[in-house]
């Protein structure tokens, strides 16, 4: 956190003077959103659900994945975000992108990206989607297993194939190698299979887990990843490529880029290109949500005289909070508007023994769309009153159902808290 605030500090030092803070700009596009709607006359979806997006926290992202991992080119993991502003915003820096579907890379290219910056990162893929990816010039793929090589031998032998192997993702928030990567004893088969069939394996690829916080998780994967490339080396295979995938967060950066860098430095040699596949680090914090009360429960607590609340928001579990279900998170609730006032300000912030108690629930009839058991506020919250909550880039618009008939489609604002950001997109 302190390294991720001293960049801001010097980013907005930088370029905006210390005067168009990122918090600012943010709160400023929230209070302008929720002081425009009228809820007493407002159309059924006026009131939905918002982000405000930060295009500059995205550039500043990317600005730090260079200058800590200057060795490694980020191709940003579309399924995590496939914001187009997002996306657009990362080939104009002239990013990558890992596409895990027909869909993505349909998205991708369309913003002229060269094929050649896409790699088709799911070792399990579509034949259909296989054959797409082969009429559009996509050669880079991964897999992990002889069936595919077999599928792959049909469809599209020219493809460039990156031999994914599993890893210890102990350590992660989303586990991957459960589902995905060759086991370090069956490398060896897979390469000798993959040169009879004539097939053109070009590199290893690894993901130590989405939210992974153990650094050496990086240093294990990348000493299994020359050990695989050692065998292809004596299969005849001219690898050129290791893809060590994502799992970066904004929090563990910096270790983990330092311990990974020195893991490159001493097993990878340096004619090898290194892509990644970040996803979260790029967006999580890019990303603030606006939701409003859209209907509130008394609880009278016998004996004390006291009340809490539950209160139902217009966004849930089945929604945005999806995050909450297939991410493993835990937003944390600020008040945006309570009343008359509209806040953006995190020093009013609840704590845990101050205050009245609220937990807050999505819309749906289910009773598991819960997003917060107990939470305290210096402020009655009433219908119409807005939270909003912070950290939302990550994997909760992509993962959003239309459950209960409500929408999936919500608006987001976009401001840019960098110049470059900004010049970049034209806005
Ligand atoms: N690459 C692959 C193959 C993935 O499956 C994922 C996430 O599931 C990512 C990259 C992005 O991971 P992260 O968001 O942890 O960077």
């Amino acid at each position: 956190e302190n390294s991720k605030s001293s960049y801001i500090k010097h980013f907005n030092e930088h370029y905006n003077h210390g005067v168009n803070t990122p918090k600012r700009l943010i709160g400023e596009a929230l209070k302008e959103r929720v002081e425009s709607i009228d809820h007493d006359v407002c159309e059924p979806g006026d009131e939905d659900t918002f982000f405000v997006a930060d295009l500059g926290e995205v550039y500043r992202q990317h600005m730090r994945w260079k200058l800590n991992l200057p060795r490694v080119k980020p191709f940003y993991a579309v399924k995590c975000n496939p914001d187009p502003q997002v996306i657009r915003l990362l080939a104009e820096l002239g990013t990558g992108f890992d596409c895990a579907s027909k869909g993505e890379i349909e998205q991708v290219l369309k913003m002229d990206v060269d094929p050649s910056r896409i790699i088709y990162a799911q070792p399990c893929k579509t034949n259909s989607y296989v054959r797409y990816a082969a009429s559009q010039g996509v050669k880079k793929m991964t897999f992990d297993n002889t069936d595919e090589l077999y599928k792959i031998k049909t469809l599209y032998p020219g493809a460039e194939l990156f031999l994914r192997i599993s890893t210890d993702d102990s350590s992660s928030l989303c586990r991957l190698s459960l589902k995905f990567g060759a086991a370090m004893d069956s490398t060896e088969d897979l390469l000798a299979l993959a040169k009879e069939l004539n097939l053109n394996v070009v590199g290893v690829s690894f993901h130590v887990g989405s939210g992974a916080s153990d650094p050496l998780a990086f240093l294990k994967a990348v000493q299994d990843a020359r050990k695989v490339f050692d065998q292809a080396a004596r299969y005849g295979f001219f690898m050129h490529t290791l893809d060590v995938g994502g799992g970066f967060s904004s929090e563990t950066f910096e270790v983990m880029a330092g311990v990974l860098s020195e893991a490159l430095d001493k097993y990878i040699p340096g004619h090898v290109s290194v892509i990644g596949e970040p996803g979260r680090y790029y967006v999580a914090a890019a990303f603030t949500l606006a939701c409003h009360i859209i209907s509130r429960r008394t609880i009278e607590h016998s004996g004390n005289g006291e009340k809490s609340y539950m209160v139902y928001l217009n966004d849930g579990l089945y929604g945005n909070f999806s995050s909450i279900m297939f991410d493993h998170q835990n937003p944390i609730a600020q008040v945006l508007r309570s009343g008359e006032r509209t806040y953006f300000d995190t020093s009013a912030a609840q704590d845990s023994t101050d205050g009245i108690e609220y937990s807050i629930w999505g819309p749906t009839c289910d009773g598991i769309d819960r997003i917060a058991e107990s939470i305290r506020f210096g402020h009655t919250l009433d219908v119409g009153d807005w939270l909003y909550f912070e950290n939302m880039g990550a994997y909760t618009k992509c993962s959003a159902t239309r459950f209960n008939g409500f929408t999936d489609a919500h608006d987001v604002i976009y401001v840019a808290s960098e110049p470059g950001a900004k010049a970049l997109l034209g806005m």
